[in-house]
C-alpha cells in the first residue's frame, strides 16, 4: 500500500499549520489561538459551529498551542505531566488509578449527566480552599438557552454547570487575564480543550501556577447548535424561538443510557418542560454523527488524556440499569487519588476499583472510531492528496473489514450532510425534509451495521416519529 505524505505546509511553520487546520475544517472553534494571539478572533460558522478567524501572519506561538496544529502530542506531553503515575495503558494514557462510582452524599449525582463526581470533585476543590475558581460550561447569563464557559468562585455558581451540553463552547475570553491574579483555578473540558489549555500552560508558567487541575469528560464527538435547535423543533419549538434544554435528564425506571431530554419554551411564561425519551426523537443515535464537526473525526484522544482526572458514563453491565448513573473515572493526580479515596473512605462517595478493559469496554465504540477509523480516514485523506492534522495513529487499513471501512466513509458523509440538509430544513421550515433528506445515507448505514431486515422498519419507524414530531414543531 502505498500512502501519499501530506504535500504541505511545512510542519515546522506552526502559523502555516495553524492555517491550514482553519481552512481544512479542522479547527474545533477552542479558543486557544486567540489566547496566544490576540488578533484572532472566534466566529460562528453558518452551521453553528464556532471557528477561528485568523490574520494573514498569527504569531506562531498560536500554532503551538492549537490542538490539532501543535507537534506535541497526547505521548509527548503525558510524561511531562504524570512521571510519575505508575501505570500505562495504549488507550487510556498514564494513570493511577481507574474506578467506577457516584456521589452519594447531597443531590450531586441527581443532578449530574452521571454519577455527578465532576462537579463534586470541583465543588470540593473550592470548599477546602484548593482552588479559588472553576473555570466550566454553565448556561450563558446574558444569552437564554445557550451555553459558554465562565468562571464560577462559589460552589453554588460551580454547581450550575453541571450535566454534559452537547453544544459548541470556547474559552478565549474566560482564559485571558487568568494567569498572574496570584490565583488558582480547575479546569473542565473536554479533551481537545484540555490539550489546548495544557499547551498555553506549557508556554506560560504564570498560566500553568494558575491552572493546577484539568479535568476532561470522556468525549465521543461535539455537536453543532443546530443539534439543540433539532431536538427543540421535534419538542414544539421552532426554530428562532427560545427555549431551555436539558441534554440528559434521567429517568426513573430506565437504564442510565435511556435518558431523555427535556426542552422548555421560553418565548411564553411558565411554559411547562417537554421531556422526551432519546429513543423517541430523530437525530440521537450518536453512531450516526449527525452535527459533527469535521475536526472530531481527526481525534484519537477519548479518554482525557492529559487531564488530572477523566470522567465518563460507566454505561457497563452492573452500572447501566441504575437510572441514576454512575461515572468511570480515570485519575492521574495523587492529590485527586488522595482526596477521592478519603471522600470515599467517608461514605461520601463510593469508588470501586476497575481493570483497565472494563474502561475501554465503556467506551468501545468510540475507541473503534478514533483508532480503526481514524487510520481509514488518514489513509483516505492521503489518497486524496488532501491536507490532514499530523496523528499518532498510522494511516492504513490493515485489518480494516470492508464492512467496517463503509461504516467510517458513511459516518464521515452523515455528518457533513447533516449541517447542509439541516439548514435546508430550516430555510422551508418543514422539520420532516431534514430526515427525508438524510434517509438514503442513513439506510445504508444502517444496512452495513448488519442485520438488513430490520434496517427498513427502523427508518421507517424513525420518519413516522419525526412526522408526527415535526408536524407539531412545523
Ligand atoms: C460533547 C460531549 C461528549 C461526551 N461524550 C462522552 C462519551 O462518548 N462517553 C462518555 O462516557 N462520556 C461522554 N461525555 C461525558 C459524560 O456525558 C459526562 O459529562 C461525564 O460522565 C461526567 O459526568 P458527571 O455526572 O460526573 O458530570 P457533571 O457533574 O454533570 O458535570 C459535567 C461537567 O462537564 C462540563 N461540561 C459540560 N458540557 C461541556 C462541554 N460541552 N465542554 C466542556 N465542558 C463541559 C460542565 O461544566 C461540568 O463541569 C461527553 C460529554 C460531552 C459534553
Ligand atoms: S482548534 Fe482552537 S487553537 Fe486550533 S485554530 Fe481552532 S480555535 Fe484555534
Ligand atoms: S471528539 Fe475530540 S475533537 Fe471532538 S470535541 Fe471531543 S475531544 Fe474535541
Amino acid at each position: 500500500m502505498t500512502t501519499v505524505p501530506p504535500p504541505f505546509p511545512p510542519p515546522d511553520d506552526p502559523a502555516a499549520v495553524l492555517a491550514a487546520v482553519v481552512t481544512h475544517g479542522y479547527c474545533i472553534g477552542c479558543g486557544a489561538c486567540a489566547v496566544a494571539d490576540p488578533r484572532i478572533t472566534l466566529a460562528e460558522t453558518p452551521h453553528g459551529l464556532y471557528t477561528a478567524v485568523l490574520p494573514p501572519r498569527p504569531r506562531p506561538a498560536a500554532g503551538q498551542v492549537c490542538p490539532f496544529a501543535a507537534t506535541a502530542n497526547e505521548d509527548h506531553l503525558a510524561p511531562e505531566l504524570f512521571p510519575d503515575a505508575p501505570h500505562h495503558h495504549p488507550l487510556l494514557g498514564r494513570y493511577a488509578g481507574l474506578y467506577a462510582g457516584a456521589v452519594t452524599e447531597g443531590d450531586y449525582r441527581a443532578a449530574g449527566s452521571s454519577g455527578g463526581l465532576v462537579t463534586w470533585l470541583v465543588s470540593e476543590l473550592l470548599r477546602r480552599g484548593d482552588i479559588d475558581g472553576v473555570i466550566h460550561v454553565a448556561p450563558a447569563a446574558d444569552q437564554p438557552g445557550q451555553f459558554a464557559y465562565r468562571l464560577s468562585t462559589s460552589v453554588a455558581a460551580v454547581r450550575q454547570g453541571a450535566k454534559s451540553r452537547y453544544y459548541p463552547v470556547q474559552f478565549a475570553q474566560v482564559l485571558q487575564g487568568l494567569a498572574g491574579r496570584g490565583q488558582r483555578f480547575a479546569f473542565v473540558g473536554v479533551p481537545c480543550f484540555v490539550k489546548a489549555v495544557r499547551l498555553l500552560a506549557r508556554q506560560d508558567p504564570a498560566l500553568r501556577a494558575a491552572l493546577p487541575y484539568c479535568l476532561a469528560i470522556f468525549c465521543g464527538h461535539l455537536k453543532s447548535k443546530a443539534f439543540a435547535e433539532m431536538i427543540a423543533w421535534q419538542c414544539g419549538v421552532p426554530p428562532g424561538e427560545p427555549f431551555a434544554i436539558d441534554f440528559r435528564h434521567k429517568r426513573p425506571g430506565a437504564p442510565a443510557n435511556r435518558y431523555a431530554v427535556s426542552v422548555t419554551p421560553l418565548a411564553a411564561a411558565a411554559a411547562p418542560p417537554r421531556v422526551v425519551p432519546i429513543a423517541k426523537l430523530y437525530g440521537l443515535d450518536w453512531g450516526l454523527g449527525l452535527f459533527k464537526p469535521q475536526a472530531c473525526d481527526g481525534c484519537d484522544d477519548v479518554a482525557g488524556e492529559l487531564a488530572d482526572l477523566a470522567a465518563g458514563d460507566a454505561w457497563l453491565p452492573g452500572y447501566v440499569a441504575d437510572p441514576r448513573g454512575a461515572n468511570v473515572l480515570i485519575v492521574r493526580h495523587p492529590a485527586l487519588l488522595t482526596l477521592l479515596s478519603a471522600a470515599a473512605a467517608a461514605g461520601r462517595l463510593t469508588l470501586t476499583a476497575l481493570a483497565a478493559p472494563e474502561i475501554v469496554r465503556s467506551q468501545a465504540a468510540s475507541f473503534r472510531h478514533r483508532r480503526e477509523g481514524l487510520a481509514l480516514r488518514l489513509h483516505d485523506a492521503d489518497q486524496r492528496g488532501a491536507w490532514r492534522p499530523a496523528k499518532r495513529i498510522a494511516p492504513g487499513t490493515a485489518g480494516v473489514s470492508r464492512r467496517r471501512a463503509q461504516l467510517y466513509r458513511l459516518r464521515a458523509r452523515l455528518a457533513a450532510r447533516s449541517h447542509q440538509r439541516y439548514l435546508l430544513a430550516r430555510r422551508h421550515r418543514h422539520f420532516l425534509l431534514f430526515p427525508v433528506l438524510m434517509a438514503g445515507d442513513e439506510l445504508r448505514y444502517y444496512l452495513w451495521r448488519g442485520r438488513w431486515w430490520r434496517a427498513l422498519p427502523k427508518l421507517l419507524l424513525t420518519l413516522a416519529r419525526a412526522w408526527r414530531r415535526g408536524r407539531a414543531g412545523r
